[in-house]
C-alpha cells in the first residue's frame, strides 16, 4: 500500500511539471470546502435550466452541458489563472449505463475539457475533477448554496 501511494505521489508531480492535466478524479463535498476559497479553484456547474430554479454552489461558473462543446474556449478564457476545475451537475455519478446520461453530465463534461486541455498548450490546468454526488449531493448534506441571479456569480451571498 504504501508503496502505492509514492508510485502515485511520483506520477502527480510529473503531470503537474509538464502543466497539463492528465486524468479525471473525483472530490468530495468536504474536501471541496476545504480548497473552495482558493483563488485557483474554480467549480463549473454545467446543469442545464435546474440553474435558474434550484439554487447554486457560491462562486460557481454556469456552462450548460447542452452548449459545453461549442463553449469550452469561453470556459479557458474564464479560468485563466486557475490551476483546478471542479466540475458538477445534479448527480455527477459515473452511470452504470450509458443511456443514463442526465445524471452524467458533469463527468462527462469534465472529460470533453480534459480532451480539449490535451489539445491546448499552457492552459495551466492541473486538476480537473468532478464533485461527488453533484449539487443535490451538496445541498442534501446541508452545505451553502447561492440563490443569486448574476452570471458569474459573485459568491458573496453564501
Ligand atoms: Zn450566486
Amino acid at each position: 500500500m504504501t508503496l502505492g501511494k509514492r508510485q502515485k505521489r511520483g506520477s502527480a508531480a510529473t503531470a503537474r511539471g509538464q502543466g497539463m492535466a492528465r486524468s479525471l478524479s473525483y472530490i468530495t463535498a468536504p474536501q471541496l470546502i476545504s480548497i473552495a476559497r482558493n483563488p485557483r479553484v474554480a467549480i463549473v456547474d454545467v446543469r442545464d435550466e435546474e440553474r435558474s430554479y434550484d439554487a447554486h454552489i457560491a462562486g460557481s461558473l454556469h456552462y450548460a452541458s447542452d452548449t459545453f462543446s461549442e463553449r469550452m474556449p469561453d470556459l479557458l478564457h474564464a479560468v485563466k489563472g486557475k490551476d483546478t476545475l471542479v466540475f458538477h451537475c445534479a448527480l455527477s455519478q459515473v452511470a452504470p449505463f450509458p443511456l443514463l446520461s442526465i445524471a452524467v453530465r458533469g463527468p462527462s463534461c469534465a472529460r470533453k475539457f480534459l480532451e480539449y486541455l490535451s489539445e491546448t498548450k499552457d492552459a495551466g490546468i492541473n486538476n480537473v475533477m468532478v464533485l461527488d454526488r453533484g449539487f443535490n449531493g451538496w445541498h442534501a448534506s446541508g452545505n451553502p448554496v447561492c440563490q443569486c441571479t448574476t452570471n458569474p456569480c459573485t459568491g458573496n451571498c453564501a
